[in-house]
């Protein structure tokens, strides 16, 4: 990540929150989302708005953080490829630490088990639009389907099974045996 300027930026001063947890309301709007970013995912675009909440509070020397927001993500189908509406409304919690001051400058910080589940940041001020980033690319299912029940394309003639009945022959086996009796024509 370079440090080019950002169109979308909404961030929050850790030493800014003491005792009282830091409450940050935000909407961002479908054009926040950078498709260049993730070309080989499966998100096409964002059909409305993320309203987010996220709640930062300070515990002892690390921040918990409890944020939510909805969206409607635009995926795209794996098996038709046609593009789908996929609804989200998460929640989420994070615990974050300032990495110690003598391992700042190390690229790698090697962590210690206990320290999993911790996410340790660099400087005083955190990036709220990448948590949220973050939550929607954990999100994703391994497989995207319009539906449980999607038919896919016609291996032949591409033809979308959902919409179309194809004249292709009814064929029975696996698509490769198939592939293989085309190949003796
Ligand atoms: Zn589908
Ligand atoms: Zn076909």
């Amino acid at each position: 990540m370079g440090k080019k300027t950002r169109k979308y930026s909404i961030t929050t001063d850790l030493t800014q929150i003491q005792t009282k947890p830091k409450r940050s309301d935000f909407s961002l709007p479908p054009e926040w989302w950078d498709r260049s970013e993730g070309i080989k995912l499966p998100i096409l675009a964002l059909k409305e708005d993320v309203e987010a909440t996220i709640v930062i509070s300070k515990v002892g020397k690390r921040f918990e953080v409890r944020g939510s927001f909805t969206t409607v993500l635009q995926l795209q189908c794996d098996r038709c490829l046609e593009p789908f509406a996929s609804p989200l409304d998460l929640e989420f919690s994070l615990i974050l630490e300032r990495l110690p001051q003598e391992v700042e400058a190390e690229e790698e910080y090697e962590l210690a088990p206990e320290e999993m589940g911790v996410d340790f940041i660099r400087g005083d001020e955190v990036e709220l639009t990448d948590m949220i980033k973050e939550q929607i690319y954990l999100s994703l299912p391994m497989k995207a389907l319009c539906r449980e029940s999607c038919l896919g394309l016609c291996v032949s003639c591409g033809a979308n099974l959902n919409k179309d009945r194809c004249d292709c022959k009814a064929t029975t086996g696996h698509p490769a045996f198939q592939k293989l009796r085309s190949l003796h024509l």
